[in-house]
């Protein structure tokens, strides 16, 4: 990849996924182990250590960069199993470590001195100070921002913490609450993507088809309820409807995902290194449409940049495997500011 070039970082919930993001041109994947160690601990995803050191081979052979992502807390108790997941990530030859605890950066900057540390999106660091805190502390040499600044607030940030590389959030379900620090999934079921690695669980999720509808409950809880012929999503705490002053609807946020492809000459010029594609949990397919989709449109800005366009046909395969089927600039545009 060039210098100056931004760099597309797909997601890999596991080997058909990270197959299919790099066929489809991702220059980077992100991945995970099959324990709490990382923020998409559900059932049937990420990789077990004889599945990782396979899949990064076979990646690197291909040029694209593994990320492994061991971005939740451990407790005072349980540490000893993150840090036996950084000492296998180091000894298999990741690219780099996408951490969001002090204590493990400090534990993997002493012992891998030459590994490179991303700080992850679940670290919470959304201003320069902090970023560039952890650099000189920690040798994090890169950090995905929260989804929760705008394009200004991005520049900013970007501009003050250089030369940490910045990468952003460009396509995928949205997060609303400060990454790292929600608790909802925590009040409903005890577990939460902060320490054990899964946000509403899936064995705590149930659907009961009742006589009005098809209902979605998070351990006992009514997170929504659809109607015959509409589309059920997951039942996560924030996307779900409830009665407020007596009327039901998303009280926290509906459903939709983040779509910055209108974005993107903006993303560059602020300097921005690298966009992440967020969805580790969804399907193969997505993957590879949503990879070929940026591929295609930051190909497209880095051949011309003044005559960049977002293509419709970029814009429909978006729209069919977005969350709601609806996009959004999400945090990036404030328009009543
Ligand atoms: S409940 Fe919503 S905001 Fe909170 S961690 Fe889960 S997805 Fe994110």
């Amino acid at each position: 990849m060039q210098s100056g070039t931004l760099e597309l970082v797909c997601p890999a919930g596991n080997a058909a996924m990270l197959r299919a993001a790099v066929e489809a041109g991702a220059d980077a994947v992100y991945l995970g182990l099959k324990n709490a160690t990382n923020a998409r601990h559900f059932p049937g995803l990420n990789f077990s250590p004889d599945e990782l050191g396979a899949s990064i081979a076979w990646a690197q052979q291909r040029g694209v960069r593994v990320f492994l992502a061991i971005n939740t807390y451990p407790k005072e108790h349980n540490c000893s199993e993150w840090h036996r997941a950084i000492d296998h990530a180091a000894a298999l030859g990741v690219d780099a470590l996408i951490l969001a605890d002090l204590g493990l950066m400090a534990y993997a900057r002493e012992r891998f001195p030459e590994l490179r540390l991303h700080a992850s999106v679940q670290a919470s660091a959304t201003s320069a100070p902090a970023l560039q805190l952890l650099a000189r502390r920690f040798g994090v040499v890169r950090a995905v921002l929260p989804r929760v600044l705008s394009i200004d607030q991005v520049q900013q940030v970007a501009r003050d913490a250089a030369p940490l590389e910045i990468e952003v959030f460009g396509f995928g379900g949205l997060c609303i609450m400060v990454e790292g620090r929600c608790s909802l999934s925590s009040y409903a079921t005890g577990e939460a993507p902060n320490h054990q690695g899964a946000c509403s669980p899936a064995r705590f999720v149930s659907w009961e088809e009742k006589e009005n509808g098809l209902e979605a409950r998070l351990n006992g809880f009514l997170i929504d309820r659809y109607a015959p012929d509409e589309p059920a999503g997951y039942p996560t705490l924030c996307k779900g409807r409830f009665r407020v002053d007596g009327e039901i609807g998303y009280a926290l946020e509906s459903p939709t995902s983040l779509n910055t492809l209108d974005l993107l000459p903006q993303l560059k010029q602020c300097g921005v290194r690298a966009i992440k594609i967020e969805g580790r949990q969804r399907s193969v397919a997505y993957v590879r449409t949503v990879t070929q989709v940026w591929r295609r449109a930051i190909d497209a800005l880095t051949a011309n940049p003044e005559r960049y366009t977002v293509q419709t046909a970029w814009q429909n395969e978006l729209a069919r495997i977005s969350e709601g089927n609806q996009t959004t600039l999400g945090p990036y545009s404030r328009p009543w500011k």
